[in-house]
């Protein structure tokens, strides 16, 4: 640390009140990435309120994406953020919800641990949370915690009780309090109102938490006379009161937030004196590449949750990373694949028409498949730049099955019984050196193929140029796997399996030779991209959609 003082690590609780979706997650990790530029060491953090064990059973369509992390947890897609910005991978124990906890509190309850007592919100549930933020934080200078929801929901409050807890507990020396609000510009009135903040935070007091410093977010910049109101109402220093305005990209966060003095603050708050500059090159040379591109690409990205763009947060942002690489705009198409299939809709011929490279990404189920398969058919027929992500390889293997080696049944047993199972259900496999079983009627939540696992690339092929590497390791969710009985028969007739499971069990990826750019992956590489280290996969499918642009 920067001071003498060895408190280490050093907590910082996020809220968020008034209206949910903020961005506190993105102003957590651009806060993340402000402490490391400083020189720190962080780790962020998730509380997830609500009831179910994790997300991994939750909608695309309610929640956004499922982030995974390479300890195959299935979590929160902020976490996906906090990695994004700060490039530290994120754990199983960095995200937890209500569920979880009343999990563990039963489990422990139904073996007796409680020797008799009568288990309650508090202090059980509370030390159960306390005991999750304190645990696991390794050699860190901050902890970032953010809670989901907003102050004031019921969900919420063992959580915010908790926290109030841990300030008392470990001393406002070691815990921040940050609270993101929102300053509404009413047009009627063309005025920017205040009274919302005032109210959130006399929310957050009545529960016993002072904030230290608000982050307030406003569409226009905030008027002085406002901010020593907030600040006079609210009980913060003016300097604590930080304007959060909308920004460009999401990756011009961090700077603007330096910009407005929040890092400064944080450390003031600590008593913490910087003993070195902060540096920020790494942002300012993301943020002049992203706004001074060369030229642009067009990606139709054919899935079926496409209404909701959260539920492939991580595609998008690993798309605009492969566009940094290659100083080039991305702008994404969203194709509801079932369109394709239907009478009326657009055929996949004049849907897709203008792209320059097409992405299937992940899914489940059979609704849209066949959309999904037509897409990968033109991409293949017509030399298209083509990637398959998990169903999207998967999908690119029936395909190929059907049209390149005459299999015309073939499709994923995920469909039901029937059929050649190209794809099928996968029962076991093995994960470091334990063979990991599963049977069709297991439990949907937690049982997939989950997380990190090694691949071996053949020599020549397309993705170990890319990676310049044999040897990989990428986070794989999925259930079902192609199956390598079929695969000296797909290889014959042209797809080629450039990348196997260390036994040599699984397919992990397959290609097509002589094609300008056809890869589909098992896994999901867009976990692991970063601004400032695109995945090589997403910088070479951009590539080829820079190449394609210029041919047309
Ligand atoms: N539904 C497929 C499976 O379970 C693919 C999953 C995915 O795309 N993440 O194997």
């Amino acid at each position: 640390m920067a001071d003498d003082q060895n408190i280490k690590p050093r907590y910082i609780f996020i809220t968020g009140g008034v209206v949910s979706s903020l961005g506190k997650g993105l102003a957590s990790a651009a806060l993340g990435a402000l402490l490391q530029a400083r020189g720190y060491k962080v780790r962020l953090r998730k509380l997830d309120p609500y009831l179910n064990v994790d997300p991994g059973t939750m909608s695309p369509y309610q929640h956004g994406e499922v982030y995974v992390t390479d300890d195959g947890a299935e979590t929160d897609l902020d976490l996906g953020h906090y990695e994004r910005f700060t490039g530290v991978s994120a754990h199983q124990s960095d995200n937890i919800t209500t569920g979880r906890i009343y999990s563990n509190i039963i489990e422990k309850e139904r073996r007796g641990d409680y020797l008799g007592a009568t288990v309650q919100v508090i202090p059980h549930v509370t030390n159960e949370i306390k005991d999750f933020v304190l645990s696991d934080a390794g050699d860190v200078d901050f902890v970032l915690c953010e809670v989901g929801g907003t102050v004031g929901d019921i969900e919420g409050l063992p959580f915010f009780e908790a926290l109030r807890q841990l300030g008392q507990e470990l001393g406002r020396e070691q815990v921040l309090y940050m609270h993101v609000t929102l300053l509404p510009h009413i047009a009627a009135a063309g005025e920017v109102k205040t009274k919302p903040t005032q109210h959130s935070v006399k929310e957050l007091r009545s529960i016993g938490i002072q904030p230290d410093i608000l982050l307030c977010r406003a569409d226009r910049p905030i008027e002085d006379s406002n901010i020593k109101k907030i600040a006079r109402f609210c009980n913060v220093r003016e300097s604590s009161v930080i304007q959060g305005l909308d920004a460009r990209s999401i990756y011009d966060v961090p700077l603007a937030y330096h910009e407005e003095g929040l890092d400064a603050e944080v450390l003031r708050h600590f008593a913490i004196k910087p003993d070195k500059d902060i540096d920020l090159s790494r942002w300012q040379d993301i943020s002049q590449n992203l706004h001074n591109p060369d030229g642009e690409v067009n990606i139709a990205v054919v899935g079926k949750y496409t209404i909701l763009p959260d539920a492939y947060k991580s595609i998008t942002e690993a798309l605009v990373h492969g566009g940094i690489a290659n100083k080039v705009k991305v702008n994404i198409r969203w194709i509801e694949s079932e369109s394709f299939e239907k009478e009326d809709g657009p055929d996949a011929v004049t849907a897709l028409q203008g792209m320059d490279a097409i992405l299937v990404p992940g899914g489940f189920g059979e609704r849209g498949s066949e959309g999904k398969i037509l897409a990968a058919q033109y991409a293949r027929e017509r030399q298209l730049p083509y990637f398959g992500i998990c169903f999207g390889m998967q999908m690119a293997v029936v395909e190929a099955a059907r049209n390149m080696a005459g299999i015309s049944d073939a499709k994923s047993s995920e469909f039901g019984p029937g059929g050649t199972a190209v794809i099928g259900l996968m029962t076991e496999w093995v994960k470091g050196n334990e063979k990991q079983t599963r049977a069709a009627a297991d439990d949907l939540g937690g049982t997939m193929r989950l997380g990190a696992y090694p691949a071996v690339l053949s020599r020549d092929s397309l993705v170990e140029n890319l990676y310049g590497s044999q040897e990989i390791s990428e986070r794989h969710r999925h259930r079902y796997e192609v199956n390598i009985a079929y695969k000296d028969k797909l290889e014959a007739a042209g797809l080629k399996f450039s990348g196997m499971s260390p036994d040599g069990v699984l397919p992990e990826i397959v290609e097509i030779p002589g094609h300008p750019w056809f890869v589909g992956v098992q896994y999901h590489p867009e976990l692991k991209s970063r601004p400032f280290a695109p995945h090589p996969l997403f910088a070479g499918f951009i590539a080829a959609a820079v190449k394609q642009s210029r041919l047309v």
